[in-house]
């Protein structure tokens, strides 16, 4: 067996997991592994940030999330698995602009655990990419990731091409056009989780969560790799 990050070939102490744990194997190198800055500790309790706090308050909210929650936040909450570090960087940069989709089920046994522990009696529902978008890259990153989950996912939404709007806050970007729209059938009273790579300002996954409620969701929260 070889690393899926590096393909160093994975040494007998890289995989002692996976003789206990079946379901659990070790598919990363420890050198490979160190890179990855999992989140833990404190977070806030909606986007799921590391939080610089010595408390052992369990219900810490970040000041984002405060201003999220004054404008009626469609996003219940978020987690994520890494720090998008240098490395992560790296990574995803292979997995979404090379088309390594390997280099994603490195990440499948802990994304998974993430999910059943957090979002077990959710329906995954990938972000879309515009049409245009997934011609270019030829396959969806948020599919790939929901996949790992081994639970069927709900294609619920698809999206409109549109310019990046970088020079708009991300209060500002939450009031312009939501890029999303449906594309089946919401289940009223339904839970679902979205499926993306990055949670970077939040304002995406709200867009998108918005559009699940306003179609009868009962609750829509997130599932990320990474965390910006
Ligand atoms: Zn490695
Ligand atoms: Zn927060």
């Amino acid at each position: 067996m070889n690393c899926l990050i590096c393909f160093d070939e994975l040494q007998v102490g890289d995989t002692w997991f996976s003789f206990l744990l079946p379901t659990y194997t070790k598919a990363v190198c420890a050198h490979c592994d160190q890179t990855l800055q999992r989140i833990q500790g404190v977070l806030c309790m909606c986007c799921g940030r590391m939080q610089a706090t010595s408390s052992s308050e369990s219900e810490v909210m970040c000041e984002d999330c405060r201003t999220w929650r004054r404008l009626a936040d469609p996003l219940r909450c978020n987690r994520s698995l890494y720090i998008y570090n240098d490395e992560m960087k790296r990574h995803m940069n292979r997995f979404k602009f090379r088309g390594d989709v390997a280099i994603a089920t490195a990440f499948g046994p802990e994304l998974r655990a993430l999910f059943w522990h957090s979002f077990r009696d959710y329906t995954p529902v990938p972000i879309p990419l515009s049409a245009e978008r997934l011609k270019e890259r030829g396959f969806n990153q948020s599919e790939v990731l929901a996949d790992l989950l081994q639970v069927p996912f709900q294609p619920l939404l698809a999206r409109r091409h549109t310019e990046k709007q970088s020079k708009k806050s991300k209060w500002e970007r939450m009031n312009t056009e939501n890029p999303f729209f449906l594309s089946n059938e919401v289940v009223r009273g339904k839970k679902y989780v979205l499926i993306d790579d990055i949670y970077t300002t939040g304002v995406t996954l709200r867009q998108a969560a918005s559009i699940l409620c306003k179609y009868g969701a009962v609750e829509v929260a997130a599932l990320t790799l990474c965390r910006g």
